[in-house]
This record gives C-alpha cells, structure tokens and sequence, in this order.
C-alpha cells in the first residue's frame, strides 16, 4: 500500500522556475519539498566527456517531436546546469506585441518597466554581471569583427558567470566543474535547503488529483542509470503545488491529470513557442579572416581542440528595434556546440549532394576548427500544439539516457519561416562578406526544428481563452496550482530567456505566499537574496501591494 506523506507546498521540477519559488517559500517558513525527475550532480561530477553515463548523458534530456525537438537540463538545477548562462533582459517592445487578431499577448499588468525590479532581484541572486571584450573568445572576437566590416554593432552579453573562476573550458552543456557558471546550484538551492526545503532527485511526477484541503502529487522514481526504469512510487499531498518541469513537461503532467482534476483551460498544451530559434554555421576562410579583419588563430594545438571558449560571448541587437515589423526582429549570438548534435545538422554551403550527410560533409566536419556558429531568436507565432500525452513522464523514452519521443507537433507558420529567412539573410551579410566565410542554417529535415527555449506552453495572459494562468501564474479554474517556469512566458522574447522566467517566476512568490497564508501556512514573504543581499528585495517594495492584496 502507497503511504502517502505531506507537505505545505510540492514543487515540481529544480530549474529556474522551481529553485526560486523553493528558496523564497522555505525562507519564509513554508515547509517545502521539490521533485525532481533527474540526477543530484556536482561540480566534481561535472566529466569532460561525451560517453553514455557521464554527467552530459545523464542531465541532458532530448525530446524529438513532430516538427519540433526540445533540448533541455535534466538533473537538479534544470536547465542552470547545462545552459550557456546569457542572461539579456527582454526587449521593451516584447512585452507589447499584439496577436494576429489584434490582441494583447502579455497581460496588461506587466510591462518591461513592472519586470525591471524583479529581474534586478535575479540579477543580485545568481550573480549576472556584463562580460567585457576581456572575456571575448576568438570566436566570439571574430563574430564581432565581421559585425563591424559589415557595418553592423555587436557585444559582450552579459552573463551568470564567475569571470575569475572560468578556465573557457567550453564544456557548459556537460555542467561546470570549476563552479564558475552561477547555476542554481550554487544559490538559490542551496539557500532553500538551508531553510530546511528537501528536495529529491530522480522523482518524476505524473499527475496531481484532488483532496480535501489541496492537491495529491503522484510521482515514480526514476532508477539512477536507465531512466525507462521505475524503481518505486509514490504520493505526496500539498496545500500548494507550484509546477516548473519545464515547457515541455508542464503541459503534459496537467493534462494527464485533467480526467482526475476536472477541465483544464484551453490554453494548456497549446501555444508553445521555440523561441524561433535557428543556427547557422559558418566556415571560415581564414585566410580573408586575416585579410579583412587582422585575425588569426595561430596554429598551436590550441585552436586544434574543441574544447575552447565559452557559451556564446557576443551578440549584435541591431535588428531589435521596435520599429520594425514584429519576426522581423530577431538577435544573432555566435554560439559554439560541441560535438554531436551540432555535427549532425549542420549543412554544406552550395553542396551537390546531400548536404547534411555524405562526403561533401566528411570535407566539412574535416574544416570544424574553422567552424563560427551563429544562433538566431527571431518571434515565432506560438505554433506549437501538444498532443495526448504519453502514459509516463513528458515523453516516450528511447535510450536509456538522454534521448525521448514527445507529443508536441509544430508547423512554422509563414511569418516564422519568413523570420528564419530574414536572419539567415543577415548571418550571411556579415560572414559571407568579401568572402569571409560560407554559411549554411543547420537542417530541419532531422529532428524538425529545434529549441534549447521551450517557452508558453502554459501561458500567462488577460484572456481565459487564449492564456492558461492569470497574471499571478495561477492555473485557471485550479486555485492553489502555480506555474513558474518557461512555459508561462507566452511568446518569444527574441533573446535568451532563462532571465525573464526567474524574474517572472521572483514577481509570482508574493502570490504564492499569499495563497499559501490564506490555507493556513504559516509563511511570510521578504527573505534578501540567497546570499544575503537586500538591495532587490527593496527594489520590489512598491509592487508588493498589488501583488499580495495587502
Ligand atoms: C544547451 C542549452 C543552453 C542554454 N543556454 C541558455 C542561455 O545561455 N541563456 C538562457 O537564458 N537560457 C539558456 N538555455 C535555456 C534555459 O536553460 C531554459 O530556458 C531554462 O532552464 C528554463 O527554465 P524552467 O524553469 O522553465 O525549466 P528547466 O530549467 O528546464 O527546469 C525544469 C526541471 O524540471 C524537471 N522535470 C521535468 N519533468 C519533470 C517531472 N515530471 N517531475 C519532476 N521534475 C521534472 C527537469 O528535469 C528540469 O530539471 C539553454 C538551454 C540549453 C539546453
Ligand atoms: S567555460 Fe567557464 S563557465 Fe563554462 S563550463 Fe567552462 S569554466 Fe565553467
């Protein structure tokens, strides 16, 4: 027989969305448990190395859909653990755009000027801090030369990175072994867990019912080393569930609970975005690098190893710019994947045969030191649909690591591809310039298109029909269930977004107190930053009225 256990308030998932919302209920004297469907690594755990079963395998999940494939963390931490640690604030104009019918997406209650403090709250926690030319790497240096010869702007993006610490060992997607990239394992979690939040690793909810006072969270345990094995399973009941399993498993352990937990709103599963993400890979000439920009690699054994630089470094804004037609307005960030997935779905320029495969590409993976990856987000049209959902997890798991077949289906729409077209277009105005390079997007034939920034599966807004939380991130006609992950933020945000979903995720706790309070939780809300500073805390005074009712 099940026993069933208890807790005040039951987080699903430890990336972003999770780690905030634990830290800050904890801090406040909540007692709060987190569940999470992937390993328990540290820094030590971190290997330099691509084999099944190490740290790259083992908190990578990969879910290909019909059209779209998702990429995201999978471990404690989320997607902190093996993300490139960008951190731009959303553009003014983001928070303004309007449907093709002509209506609001964001809800009218928060502007760019409302997010500003609580993005700064974010900002003080993890730390982020402004990257210099100090910190740019070769490529990142070329990209912005070739930004300069084309008569365009590029820079530094500011980052969640130690700059003292980092080795530019580029292995960021494996985990950071030198604890230079401010993950949440270094802030947030840990501060929650010192306030006495437990959080369990290799815990996989799949649906929540209903009880007397609250919900019931149902969830298997996941063995540590093939994750198709359940090892056991369980329930736990929560006054307070607060959902962050990411965009692409949001929607799925809601609408497996749906038959249970009565009509979700029609806007669950729907509405996904990719962040209209698209890469392009160039091969440099390197010869007319040296030509047309004085650049040179040099020849040491240096630039014969992929294992060099960092997430991406620079970036050029110039087309964000909210005079100009909305997917016309995309960021272009140099970028570097390392081996595999980026190997795979990378194109030859002006192939002959197959461009993706074959032996014109043999040529091109000889010349991948020469290799400049460019990442485009341009505003996608929230194309993306789940379908039912599969009987466990968020997907069907394939390998016993990593890899898993999911129910979304996308099919870009006009104005999307037209956006994809327009940045490629750019990519190859600045790289293909006087011969600098040749330039080729990777292939959709693959794996459909792809996003490592699942985004509004879930989504905030003013409308019931189209949005499925209020602004406060409570799911509708569910009260006392949040969502604080990616897949409130209803559309693309035409820059890296993990930003913007804390700070949304940081403005939806003083809800959550709130809610929590009136079921008779005995929290507060006001704890500083996890490592003890206040300047954030003050800076989101003045909002807090309107936020808890008091
Ligand atoms: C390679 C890569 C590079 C990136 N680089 C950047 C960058 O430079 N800048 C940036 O802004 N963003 C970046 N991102 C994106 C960023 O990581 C995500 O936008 C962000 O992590 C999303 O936060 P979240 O709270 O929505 O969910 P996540 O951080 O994805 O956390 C969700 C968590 O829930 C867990 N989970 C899922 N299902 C369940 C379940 N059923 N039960 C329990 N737990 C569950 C998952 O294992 C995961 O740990 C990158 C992503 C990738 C993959
Ligand atoms: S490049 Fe720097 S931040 Fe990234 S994993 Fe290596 S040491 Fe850490």
């Amino acid at each position: 027989m099940t026993t069933t256990e208890s807790t005040d308030v039951l987080i699903v998932g430890s990336g972003f969305g999770g780690a905030i919302a634990a830290y800050h209920l904890a801090a406040g004297g909540a007692k709060v448990t987190v569940l999470e469907r992937g390993p328990w690594l540290k820094a030590a755990d971190f290997d330099h190395d691509f084999l099944l079963g190490s740290s790259y395998t083992r908190i990578f999940d990969f879910v290909v859909g019909d059209g779209m494939s998702l990429l995201g963390g999978n471990c404690v931490g989320g997607g902190s653990v093996v993300y490139f640690a960008a951190m731009p604030r959303a553009p003014r104009f983001v928070f303004d755009r309007v449907s093709a019918t002509g209506q609001r997406i964001w809800p009218e209650s928060i502007s760019r000027d409302v997010l500003e403090p609580w993005y700064d709250r974010v900002a003080e926690a993890l730390p982020i801090t402004q990257q210099d030319w100090n910190d740019v790497t070769f490529a990142g240096g070329l990209f912005a030369a070739a930004c300069a010869h084309a008569g365009r702007t590029a820079n530094p993006v500011p980052a969640a990175v130690d700059r003292t610490k980092c080795t530019n060992c580029n292995w960021m997607m494996s985990g950071c072994r030198f604890d230079a990239k401010r993950s949440l394992l270094l802030n947030y979690l840990p501060a929650a867990l010192a306030h006495g939040a437990e959080i369990r690793p290799l815990h996989e909810v799949q649906k929540l019912t209903r009880t007397e006072g609250g919900y019931r969270v149902h969830y298997k345990v996941v063995d540590d080393v093939d994750y198709r094995v359940y090892a056991g399973e369980g329930e736990i009941d929560a006054k307070i569930v607060v959902l962050a399993a990411g965009a692409g498993a949001t929607p799925v352990i809601l609408q497996r609970s749906e038959p249970e937990l009565g009509p979700m709103p029609r806007a669950v599963g729907r509405y996904f975005s990719g962040n209209g993400e698209r890469l392009n890979t160039a091969v440099v000439d390197e010869d007319r690098a040296r030509e047309l920009l004085g650049l040179k690699r040099g020849d040491g054994p240096a630039f014969r190893a992929n294992q060099i630089g960092k997430g991406p470094v620079v970036a050029s804004w110039d087309t964000l710019d909210a005079s100009r037609p909305t997917h016309s307005r995309y960021s272009l960030e140099q970028l570097y994947f390392p081996p595999g997935f980026g190997t795979i779905l990378a194109q030859v320029p002006d192939a002959t045969g197959p461009s993706w495969f074959g032996k014109e590409k043999k040529e091109l993976v000889r010349q991948w030191q020469s290799w400049l990856t460019v990442f485009t987000m341009v505003e996608d049209d929230n194309e993306g649909v789940f379908g039912p959902p599969p009987p466990t997890g968020n997907a069907v798991r394939i390998s016993q690591q990593m890899l898993g077949r999911g129910p979304i289906r996308y099919e870009p729409s006009a104005n999307t591809l037209r956006g994809w077209a327009e940045s490629d277009a750019a990519v190859r105005d600045i790289l293909e310039r006087d011969g600098l390079a040749r330039v080729m997007p990777w292939t959709n034939d693959v794996v459909g298109a792809y996003t490592v920034h699942p985004l509004a599966s879930c989504r905030i807004g003013d409308d019931p029909q189209t949005s499925a939380l209020d602004d406060g991130q409570e799911l509708r006609g569910h009260p006392g269930i949040f969502v604080t992950d990616g897949s409130a933020v209803p559309a693309a945000l035409t820059v890296n977004p993990a930003l913007t979903i804390s700070a949304l995720a940081e403005r939806a706790v003083p809800g959550i107190v709130k809610a929590a309070r009136d079921r008779g939780v005995n929290v507060s809300y006001g704890a500083p930053a996890p490592g003890g500073e206040t300047a954030g805390r003050r800076g989101v005074q003045a909002q807090l009225p309107g936020l808890t009712g008091l």
